[in-house]
């Protein structure tokens, strides 16, 4: 246990992963020291010191998947595995020195918004902290989700979640059944299928895979990187293009998604010459409407003799045996669960009180909800990095959690000149936000594409990626407008409108 005494600081942030640690680089470029990052795990990283299972890499490009602050020349690869990911994160840490602003084996237990003082209490494992602004960066995809199927507890082999993943088991030789065909099980089955004797997918929806263009940056390219900066910066430019371009189809006009859907189809043709199998993987909505999945190993994998696809949920377990919802029956030693995580239904959204004692959660029954992804209506000086409708389909999450420092920053700065204690977002400033959004997001393939995908809440409703460009994010997080903001003067003050 740590000392009772409060430590006081004008910023708290929770989480080191990329939103958290950027969020930290922002606040000492703007002259902020007076902070603190309250972490969980044992070390920085968030996603990518979580994920480690076998072929875990990201599927954006390592030039463009990293802060456009912190270029990285040495990239290994196109789309770079999960332990350069995690070393470029720590590195960021003593590029930046924010070592010292670290507080690890910090879970945030609890953050209350005190009206009396203007200020956020918060509880951790380790003792309270009280700060005039909360920054939450505990990531959207950071609370691994396992379905409760009935007879688990009994099943006598190996369990764990594909971000737990636990390498003391040796899987050599095994009878694996994968749980899941998102993205981190078509990087699991082809690293773990030559291994096992036997790997046995659960697949309630398959997914469109396309190529993953992926290979090597040779030495001669890191070297050009290195002395020659502005060329991964035009790189890094093209990259990011490209994919502004491809999300007017996902967004305005699905119809256009026909041509990649022919790609993702001969891409099946090709690897899969069993009809049978191949009828399993063929999806039966539009390419897009869930996440499209970048692998050139998958479908390979899953044309082996030692894997068979059940296109079928995972219904009960009895013994070791596990039932399919079609009835078939499995015998395995172990079950690695790719089912995703806690993505609407946000965990620390219980620990969030705000004003009138309302948590998050309670807040967010019908949905999350927020102005401009970040701040959210009485929870005076609280920033979500990651928040409502911010996540993308397509291209680098790195770029909205920048969009989002830039708010960060200005946010603090307009606290600084209006002399406020706090600001508040106004109910209509948030609601016309929240309706703006909405409205683009009907015609989205997300929303038309005829699948049910992690992106919806469990009303229908698609809170969790943006409905436009990166470009677009950035210009509508730039600056903080006032008007959308009540200002709380003084502590227990009434909110002044400007
Ligand atoms: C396997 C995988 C691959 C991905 N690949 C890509 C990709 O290629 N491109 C892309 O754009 N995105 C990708 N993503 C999405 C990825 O999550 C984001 O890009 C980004 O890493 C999120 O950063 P974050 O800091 O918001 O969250 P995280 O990295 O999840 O970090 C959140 C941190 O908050 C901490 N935390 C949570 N709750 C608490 C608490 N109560 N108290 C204290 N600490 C807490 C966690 O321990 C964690 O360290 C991937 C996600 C996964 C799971």
């Amino acid at each position: 246990m740590g000392s009772s005494a409060v430590q006081q600081v004008k910023v708290a942030v929770i989480g080191s992963g990329f939103g958290g640690l950027g969020a930290a680089v922002r606040l000492r470029q703007e002259g902020e020291h007076d902070f603190v990052v309250l972490e969980r795990g044992a070390s920085v990283g968030g996603t990518w010191r979580d994920n480690s299972y076998p072929g875990c890499a990201c599927d954006v490009p390592s030039h463009l998947y990293s802060f456009s602050f912190a270029p990285n020349p040495d990239w290994p690869r196109t789309f770079s595995g999960q332990p350069e990911i995690r070393k470029y994160l720590e590195g960021v840490v003593d590029r930046f020195g924010l070592r010292g602003h670290l507080r690890f084996h910090h879970t945030v237990t609890g953050a209350r918004w005190d009206e009396g003082t203007a200020r956020w209490e918060i509880e951790t494992e380790q003792g309270r902290y009280s700060a005039q602004v909360l920054v939450a960066a505990t990531g959207p995809l950071s609370d691994p989700s396992v379905p409760d199927v009935p007879g688990i507890a009994d099943f006598p082999g190996e369990v764990f979640h594909s971000a737990q993943w636990n390498h003391d088991y040796d899987l050599a030789g095994k009878r694996v059944a994968v749980i899941g065909t998102g993205a981190s099980a078509i990087q699991i089955v082809p690293a773990i299928q030559p291994k096992a004797g036997r790997l046995v997918l659960f697949q309630r929806t398959p997914p469109w895979v396309m190529n993953r263009m992926d290979r090597d940056i040779t030495a001669a390219e890191r070297f050009v990187y290195r002395h020659l900066p502005a060329s991964q910066k035009a790189l890094r430019g093209a990259l990011w293009l490209v994919r502004e371009y491809q999300v007017g189809a996902f967004v305005k006009r699905p119809g256009l998604l026909k041509v990649p859907e022919a790609l993702a189809l001969a891409n099946l043709r090709k690897h899969v010459k069993d009809p049978a199998l191949r009828v399993k993987l063929t999806p039966d909505y539009r390419f897009g409407c869930k996440r499209v999945l970048l692998s050139n190993t998958y479908y390979p994998a899953l044309a082996q003799p030692n894997v068979d696809v059940v296109a079928s949920g995972l219904k009960e377990i009895k013994g070791s045996t596990l039932v399919a919802s079609d009835g078939t029956e499995h015998e395995v030693d172990a079950i690695v669960f790719s089912t995703g995580f806690h993505v609407t239904d946000l965990p620390v959204a219980e620990h969030i009180t705000g004003m009138n004692g309302r948590t998050l959660a309670e807040e967010w029954e019908d949905g999350m909800a927020g102005l401009r992804g970040t701040t959210v209506r009485g929870f005076p000086n609280l920033l979500l990095i990651i928040g409502p409708n911010t996540g993308l389909g397509n291209s680098s999450m790195v770029l909205m959690i920048e969009s989002q420092l830039n708010y960060l920053a200005d946010y603090l700065r307009k606290l600084g000149s209006t002399g406020a204690a706090a600001l508040d977002v106004t109910a209509s400033a948030q609601l016309r936000w929240s309706d703006e959004v909405q409205r683009r997001m009907a015609r989205t393939v997300w929303n038309t594409g005829g699948c049910r995908s992690w992106y919806l809440d469990a009303k229908g409703n698609n809170t969790t990626l943006w409905p436009g460009t990166t470009a677009h994010f950035r210009r509508e997080t730039r600056t903080v407008d006032l008007h959308e903001y009540d200002l709380i003067r003084t502590p227990a003050a009434a909110p002044v409108n400007v």
